[in-house]
């Protein structure tokens, strides 16, 4: 028997498979890896940036650079928790708010590469000055308008877009996030049908309550699809400036300090009708597109968190001089560092390619731009890390205590803070590795799963499978020189490569049998998939690494430094491999699930008795608004704080 449960699934996973992306004109490389189909091809050469794009966006960094200077702090902006008004203002100036934006609607129309180098080097500077550009127009109004927009509204919206009026993408609520085909924001069409009447909350909406316009996602009147009713959520451009539209509070964090963002409420906002972007019903593909590409941002932020531990890595590890040698000399510290290197070498390799595949147009970038960001945010946080590691109690220590007590005020515990919310934001680690994970079986259950479901004409079914099966199969036991020409790269390098293509092959195999043996359970077998798909990861990392060296090594031949660096981040990764492949042989999911549910139903509560559990309900007065407030000058003032005992707010 079906439960209620399984029926919520079975309609979120319909909406969700509604809104996925389909036309491309080109394959995606870590698609065809997950098939045991090694495209080298795809991936190298390594693209290079045009001169003139390079000169643009090196020409808008030393611009961006002075903007910067002049009127942020970064350490002021993680005290205060705000960017001043002036530096928005100075910003938007600079066009920092139309980067993407086409020329012709008033941006600057930075191709993906300029606009992953500009948000690196802000990131680098102050990462929640990144953070609200990055909201504005990665995923905020610009980017679904570009994607999804009519020319009317284009033109309506985008030239003030980039002039400055801030923007945010409002999808996540209190009681949806991961899953957002479940939201409960609603849009109700008027009687006379000119506008939609807008009611719910939206939580953590990055820029939320200092934008002049949002792109809101809220469900519209069902459709019924094959005598089923089928929920549709439908994009709305939202002003801020509609009677109804509240911010109910300003949300603070661990880190990226400085950025606006809240718990949004619109209480009967009324939206006119031709502010759809789409069509209606299209809103959750329009939030899952936008935020394919728009995710990028993420692994710019990354590599900027391991340039900056390198920058500033390099000179500790050599000053700091502990039993008698400087520390960097300490196997353990020796590790730390060099990882830490060969990791950002891979994570700038990823980036790169990634943004090269968008600029390049007609790519199916989705399962790269997943894998980039799932992999940077995650490499850069053990980078960042380590680095604290590696600073000691220093790196413990505010930069603002450090320069107070004379020495060098690096922020390391703020690049801690600041990176950490890479793991969880535009899609958690544990969401991208399901989405990655579906995508790479996507070709097996399309054409296993009407088989074993008994969906559509079994006699054609089979047939069609058992072609496809008895051509590809056999195809994976191929030794993978035969295929390759190779004799150009490093002899070093053509070893990694022949490894990552031979790999390929045994992980479709893998794949193919673990499918054979779980089949429709595979689903539910989330750990045995996030194995597939860190192998799948490590491999793409490898094949971006090994051709940006070999980019590398034609400008500096012969360079074994470099050699060194990528036969470094290749062992680690055949290792980490090596390990995965184990564990998507063993099943532990069963055990982890009885110790799991023991903790659920609190068998584990005897563990806990003492410590301190009885923490009051918060107690301080919610931020409302920013206090320089840039867009609605008639906002109330904030609340002072008071100053309870620090038990009080945990
Ligand atoms: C600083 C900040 C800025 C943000 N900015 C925006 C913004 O601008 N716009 C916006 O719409 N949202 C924004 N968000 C929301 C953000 O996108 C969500 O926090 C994120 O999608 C995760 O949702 P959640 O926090 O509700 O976690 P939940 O969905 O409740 O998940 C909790 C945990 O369970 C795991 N989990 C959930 N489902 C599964 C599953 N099926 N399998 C395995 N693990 C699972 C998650 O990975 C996570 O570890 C922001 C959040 C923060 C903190």
């Amino acid at each position: 028997m079906t439960s209620s449960h399984d029926r919520e699934k079975e309609r979120a996973m319909d909406l969700a498979e509604d809104s996925r992306e389909t036309e491309w004109t080109y394959p995606s490389f870590i698609e065809e890896l997950f098939r045991g189909n090694f495209r080298w091809d795809l991936l190298h050469p390594f693209p290079e940036q045009s001169p003139e794009d390079k000169r643009a966006g090196d020409e808008y960094i030393s611009k961006i650079r002075r903007v910067l200077e002049a009127y942020i702090d970064p350490c002021e902006v993680d005290r205060s928790g705000e960017i001043p008004e002036e530096a928005i203002l100075a910003l938007a100036e600079a066009g920092a708010f139309g980067l993407k934006i086409p020329r012709e609607y008033g941006g600057l129309g930075m191709s993906q590469t300029n606009y992953n180098r500009i948000m690196e080097f802000v990131a680098s500077y102050c990462t929640s000055t990144a953070v609200c550009l990055s909201a504005h127009q990665s995923i905020g109004v610009p980017q679904p308008l570009k994607l999804f927009g009519s020319e009317e509204q284009k033109k309506k919206y985008l030239p003030r877009l980039a002039r400055g009026a801030i923007s945010a993408f409002a999808l996540t609520e209190p009681q949806v996030g991961s899953d957002p085909a479940k939201m409960r924001t609603k849009a109700e069409l008027s009687e006379d049908g000119a506008y939609y009447i807008l009611n719910g909350e939206k939580l953590w909406c990055t820029n939320g309550p200092c934008a002049e316009i949002l792109v809101v996602m809220a469900l519209t009147a069902p459709k019924i699809v094959k005598g089923k009713e089928r929920p549709q959520v439908t994009a709305f451009i939202v002003e801020s400036s509609e009677p109804g539209f509240e911010v109910v509070h300003r949300c603070s964090f661990m880190g990226i300090r400085g950025i606006a963002n809240g718990l949004l409420r619109f209480n009967n906002v009324k939206v006119p009708a031709e502010n759809i972007i789409g069509q209606p019903g299209q809103g959750l593909k329009i939030a899952l597109t936008t935020l394919n590409t728009g995710r990028l941002t993420m692994p710019a932020t990354a590599v900027a968190v391991g340039k900056m531990c390198m920058h500033f890595g390099q000179k500790w590890v050599n000053e700091r001089v502990q039993w008698g040698a400087p520390i960097g000399k300490h196997q353990p510290v020796a590790r730390m560092i060099s990882e830490m290197a060969a990791d950002t070498f891979a994570m700038d390799s990823v980036n790169i390619l990634a943004c090269e595949m968008v600029d390049q147009g007609g790519v199916d970038v989705r399962l790269e731009a997943a894998v980039a960001k799932y992999y940077c945010s995650e490499t850069a946080w053990r980078i960042v890390d380590d680095f604290l590691q590696v600073r000691g109690g220093r790196g413990y220590e505010t930069a603002e205590s450090l320069g107070t007590r004379g020495e060098e005020p690096i922020p390391t515990e703020r690049m801690l803070r600041d990176a950490r919310i890479a793991r969880i934001i535009e899609g958690t680690s544990e969401i991208m590795r399901l989405f990655i994970a579906r995508e790479a079986l996507d070709a097996h259950v399309r054409r296993i799963m009407p088989l074993m479901t008994g969906k559509g004409p079994r006699g054609q079914l089979l047939w069609d499978a058992v072609k496809f099966y008895a051509r590809w199969y056999p195809k994976l036991w191929l030794p993978s020189a035969i295929s390759l020409n190779l004799r150009h790269l490093s002899p070093r390098n053509q070893d990694h490569v022949l490894y990552v293509a031979r790999t390929s092959r045994k992980l479709a195999r893998t794949l193919f049998h673990t499918m054979a043996k779980y089949r429709q359970k595979l689903e539910r077998e989330q750990l045995i998939l996030q194995a597939f798909v860190d192998i799948g990861t490590d491999l793409f990392a490898m094949a971006a690494s090994l051709s940006r060296a070999e980019y590398e090594l034609k400008t500096h031949p012969g360079d074994e430094n470099l050699q060194e660096l990528v036969d470094l981040f290749c062992t680690n990764a055949r290792r980490r491999i090596q390990d995965n492949f184990r564990k998507a042989k063993q099943h532990r999911g069963q055990a982890i699930s009885r110790v799991a549910d023991a903790f659920m139903e609190g068998k584990y509560r005897w563990m806990i008795d003492d410590v301190y559990t009885d923490f009051p309900p918060a107690s301080r007065p919610a931020r409302m608004t920013r206090p320089v407030e840039l867009k609605r000058p008639e906002s109330p003032e904030p609340p002072a704080e008071e100053h309870e005992s620090p038990v009080a707010n945990p």
